[in-house]
């Protein structure tokens, strides 16, 4: 042991010696949704992680749906999965790439789970007898939620952040519930984060605070006063705006911290610990401030912010105007890049677009890759498919995920095996040759929540393929998020064309990977890599397609993984 880890090994056992209890981190926001609440959070807890602190992270969403599960993209963003089979906000995305943690569904709290478990306690006649209410019973219920975590999971500090704005109605109990936890945890270990917009004024180039003394003032009337305000604002604040809002925030100035724009959300645990944030937040809990090791995390903002190369990747989706439905896609095609440090310029594209200007599809072979994302229902299919056509044809580097995967195989039997009106029968209930159907078990169920095949599920893959080598396992668990599968009844046509299925289900029963061993790189998988990929260690189906899309432009034959 050197003496530094020795130090380190010391440090950590002071402070575990030193103070049992769990610590309570809570994060508000306040002016408008979208100021970067989740990435706040996860660099808080990047920032206590890399003090050799134990964190977990709750989000609150203050809607009444039970989950994210049902919830459109397009107006939400993605749904993320998480292994037991959650379907949750994409901030526990943004929480577990940050963390490297791998988080459950109750880690994700909503009005409607909450309700839903109040009014069948009520029902089951566990109140005795007395009107339910709110406060106390909600808020309980609210509580009981976070601390269930806090039980399960062994950790020195939880942190829990709090969707949409300070003011909103259907935020009131979740505020009301965090604002009794510093009356049961005591002062010492629970902290609030307030994060607001700090608009600059277009004409005269200056820092408006107005709208951030409001919302903290919003805060303060629930009876929250908050110990930490961090600004988000287009630049670094000047002294004058850190006065003014330590001044109406009551609080010191060494309690406002700034978050500004930057290139990469990555930078921004950085960013705050330059500014003595994390330092901040130990001081406050009575932790013995220990030493922090960014070294790693460093060296990924590196080779994102500076990389050598670069390829152009087309996304082509039926969600193509809101990026954030697919982040995690988006992140992980990041983290490949990173990798091999390459930077990925994302095209998105309407598939539906291509679809009704067929000429269009032509213009992709201006592209390095092209990456067919997950989806749902019959809009912009077609689209896709003339768009996997064109990627296999071309020998563009090909990466389909999910639905992009079911798509790949409707292509090639269409094209390839000859059966020309192949469909899945979520597009097409009556076509001759149904390659994708319905999974057996999802023929019996009506309701649409947490009902598709959710979550990890183990993929067995097959020696001397491309899939073997790339993950260099013979079996991985991934995430999964469907409802149809490839029909058996025609793998052995489509094996026979020169599709290889490398990756299955324990029982062999289910398509996991497929691929085509003569094309460049032509990958595809039933599961969502995505979910599993985090800085420096990209999910390997992602990796390897932008380390072929980049081969492939620089004239290389095609890498051996
Ligand atoms: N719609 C397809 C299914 O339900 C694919 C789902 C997805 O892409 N996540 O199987």
């Amino acid at each position: 042991m050197t003496q530094k880890s020795y130090i380190r090994f010391l440090e950590r056992f002071s402070l575990l010696w030193g103070n049992g209890m769990v610590h309570y981190v809570f994060v508000t926001g306040g002016v408008l949704s979208s100021v970067g609440k989740g990435i706040l959070t996860s660099s808080i807890g990047k920032m206590l992680q890399t003090r050799g602190l134990k964190v977990n992270v709750i989000k609150i969403d203050p809607y009444v749906n039970v989950d994210a599960g049902t919830m459109n993209p397009y107006m939400h963003g993605e749904v993320f999965v998480t292994d037991d089979g959650g379907e949750t906000d994409l901030d526990l995305g943004w929480y577990e790439r940050f963390l490297d943690l791998s988080l459950k569904q109750e880690n994700n709290i909503t009005t409607g789970i909450v309700y839903k478990s109040t009014i069948e306690k009520e029902r089951r006649g566990d109140f005795l007898g007395r009107c339910v209410q709110i406060v106390p019973h909600v808020t309980n219920e609210i509580k009981h939620r976070i601390k269930r975590v806090t039980k399960r999971s062994e950790v020195d500090i939880i942190l829990t952040e709090v969707g949409g704005t300070v003011g909103d109605i259907e935020g009131l109990p979740f505020l009301e519930a965090i604002r009794q936890m510093r009356l049961e945890e005591g002062f010492n270990n629970t902290l609030y984060v307030h994060v607001a917009l700090v608009p600059v004024l277009d004409v005269t180039n200056e820092l408006k605070t107005k709208p951030l003394q409001h919302s903290v003032n919003e805060l303060r009337r629930i009876g929250i006063q908050p110990d930490i305000i961090v600004a988000r604002s287009p630049k670094m604040i000047d002294a004058e705006a850190r006065r003014k809002i330590a001044l109406f925030g009551t609080i010191p100035e060494t309690a406002v911290f700034c978050s500004f724009n930057a290139e990469s959300v990555y930078q921004v645990p950085l960013m705050l610990d330059g500014q003595g944030m994390g330092d901040f937040i130990c001081k406050r809990f009575g932790f013995d401030c220990l030493s922090q090791n960014f070294d790693e995390w460093k060296q990924f903002v590196e080779a994102v912010l500076n990389p050598e190369n670069e390829v152009k990747i087309a996304l082509i989706g039926k969600y193509a105007g809101l990026k954030d439905s697919y982040v995690s896609m988006s992140e992980a095609l990041l983290h490949g890049g990173a990798a091999c440090n390459t930077k990925v310029r994302l095209k998105y594209i309407s598939a539906e677009d291509l679809e009704k200007n067929p000429v269009s599809i032509r213009e992709l072979k201006s592209f390095d890759g092209i990456f067919i994302p997950y989806g749902f229902g019959p809009r912009g299919t077609e689209g896709k498919i003339a768009a996997i056509r064109f990627a296999r044809e071309r020998d563009i580097p090909f990466l389909g995920i999910c639905y992009g995967f079911q798509l790949a195989v409707v292509e090639f039997a269409r094209n390839v095996c000859g059966l020309r009106d192949a469909n899945s029968t979520e597009i097409d209930q009556n076509t001759a040759y149904p390659l994708i159907d319905l999974m057996p078990e999802q023929r019996k169920i009506m309701n649409k929540g947490a009902t598709m095949r959710l979550g990890s599920h183990k993929v067995m893959l097959k020696p001397d393929t491309l899939a073997h080598n790339l993950y260099k396992q013979s079996g991985v668990y991934e995430r999964h998020r469907h409802r149809f599968e490839v029909n058996l009844d025609y793998s052995q046509n489509l094996r026979k064309h020169g599709m290889v299925f490398s990756g299955k289900s324990t029982d062999g029963r289910r398509m996991e990977i497929l691929e085509l061993p003569k094309s460049y790189f032509f990958f595809a998988s039933q599961f969502h890599g995505e979910f599993k990929s985090r800085p420096g260690k990209p999910s390997p189906g992602y990796y390897g397609f932008i380390r072929s899309c980049l081969a492939k432009k620089r004239g290389e034959p095609k890498p051996k993984f």
